[in-house]
């Protein structure tokens, strides 16, 4: 096992979800692949890579990194479910002209919510507007 491999299976582990090798490959190709890929993107890819996932297990997969805390899904411009394999504190800024997409940094973010009665499992704060490019095009 590599380094990289025995990192990705740690990020599992202390995840809560048990590294099964379907995951690790999902992960691993979330990991060494560009960020913000549609759920489509990412099963194709994989399809052509491994031939062996299908469409749900896929999806299945993607849902419960999402909720173990391991990726961030929002909605792109045409509302498709993107994937960003990086997590910490992170919002995203959506140019609804061009489409693109830049991770931001959240300095404070406090919701009015009692821990002591629910468990949050995961938030995502997605700002939508005119990227800069397109703002000076106006
Ligand atoms: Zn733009």
């Amino acid at each position: 096992m590599n380094d990289l491999t025995a990192s990705l299976v740690a990020k599992i582990k202390d995840s809560g979800l048990k590294p099964t090798a379907q995951r690790l490959d999902i992960l691993e190709y979330l990991h060494t692949t560009e960020n913000f890929q549609s759920v489509e993107q990412i099963y194709d890819n994989l399809y052509r890579e491994y031939k062996v996932f299908s469409k749900a297990t896929i999806y299945a997969t993607l849902d419960a990194f999402v909720l173990a805390g391991l990726v961030n899904r929002f909605f792109g411009k045409h509302g498709e479910a993107r994937i960003d394999y990086i997590v910490d504190d992170s919002a995203y800024f959506l140019c609804v002209d061009c489409g693109n997409i830049n991770r931001v940094k959240v300095n404070c973010l406090d919701a009015d919510i009692d821990k002591s009665k629910v468990e949050v499992q995961s938030s995502l704060l997605t700002y939508w507007g005119i990227c800069e490019d397109c703002k000076v095009k106006l």
